[in-house]
C-alpha cells in the first residue's frame, strides 16, 4: 500500500474553489505515495481527525503568510494573504509536528512551517536584504536559476545525495528566525535561507524552491518527494537514501 500524503491547497475566495497545480500530486504519486488533497478545516479536533487519515503531509506553495502570525505589521510589499488558509495550515502544521507526521513544506510551505514553529519571516527580500540575488526568476518554472549550498551532514544532504544544487526561485519572502528545534539546511549565495529541517523530528523539511515543477527533468527534485514518502512509510533515513523510485 502506498503511504497517503495529504496535500494542502489554495483557496480562491471569489470563485469559491480550491486550487492546486497538479505537479504536487503527480510528484507524490511518482515517488510512490498516494496523494490526497486536503480541505480546510478549522477546529483542533477536526484537524486531528484529518491527520489520522494521512501518513505524511505536503504543504504546497501559494501567497504570503499574514505577518500578524509572527508579531509584525504588514510591509508595503506584502502580497495577497488568505486568512482561512493561514489558520488551517498553521494549526495543521503544529499538530503534525506534535504527532511526528513527516512533512515536506514547499515555498509558502517553508514559511508556514517556520511561523507554525515560532519563527519569523523577511516580508520582502528585495527591500529587506541588502545585496540579495534575484529570487523571483523570469526563466521558465522548471529552470534552476540559482545555486544553493547544502549544510554538510544535514538530513537534506542525505536526501538529495548532494552538497550543492541549482534550484528555481519564485519567492520574495524567506525565513528570518528559525522555528524551535530547527536548523538551516541550505542557503543561497546571498545567505537567504533556502531550506530548514527539524533536528529531532524524523522528517520535517522545508524548501524555498519548487521541486514540483522540476522533478520531471531533475532527479534531485524527485528525491525530496521520495524522502517524504519513505518517511511516511516508516522507512529509516538510510533506506530513504536508496536509489530512485521506479
Ligand atoms: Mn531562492
Amino acid at each position: 500500500m502506498r503511504p497517503v500524503i495529504g496535500i494542502t491547497s489554495k483557496w480562491d475566495e471569489e470563485e469559491g474553489r480550491y486550487l492546486l497545480p497538479r505537479g504536487y500530486a503527480d510528484a507524490v504519486y511518482r515517488a510512490g505515495g498516494m496523494p490526497l488533497i486536503l480541505p480546510f478545516l478549522q477546529a483542533d479536533t477536526e484537524i486531528q481527525e484529518l491527520l489520522s487519515h494521512v501518513d505524511g503531509l505536503l504543504l504546497a506553495g501559494g501567497g504570503d503568510v499574514d505577518p500578524s502570525w509572527f508579531g509584525e505589521e504588514p510591509h508595503p510589499s506584502l502580497g495577497r494573504i488568505d486568512p482561512q488558509r493561514d489558520a488551517f495550515e498553521i494549526l495543521l502544521t503544529r499538530l503534525a509536528l506534535a504527532r511526528e507526521v513527516p512533512i515536506l513544506a514547499i515555498c509558502r510551505g517553508i514559511q508556514v512551517l517556520a511561523v507554525a514553529g515560532g519563527g519569523a519571516l523577511y516580508q520582502d527580500i528585495p527591500s529587506q536584504i541588502k545585496g540579495a540575488l534575484q529570487h523571483y526568476q523570469k526563466a521558465p518554472e522548471w529552470y534552476p536559476a540559482h545555486a544553493i549550498h547544502v549544510k554538510p551532514g544535514s538530513k537534506l544532504a542525505r536526501v538529495l545525495q548532494a552538497s550543492s544544487a541549482r534550484v528555481n526561485s519564485y519567492h520574495h519572502q524567506s525565513v528570518k528566525v528559525l522555528p524551535r528545534g530547527f536548523q538551516v539546511a541550505a542557503e543561497a549565495g546571498d545567505g537567504v535561507v533556502e531550506a530548514i529541517e527539524g533536528l529531532h523530528h524524523r522528517f520535517a523539511l522545508g524548501v524555498q524552491w519548487h521541486p514540483e515543477t522540476m522533478w520531471e527533468k531533475d532527479p534531485l527534485a524527485l528525491r525530496l518527494f521520495a524522502g517524504l514518502v519513505d518517511a511516511a512509510a516508516g522507512k529509516t533515513g538510510e533506506m530513504a537514501a536508496r536509489a530512485e523510485p521506479v
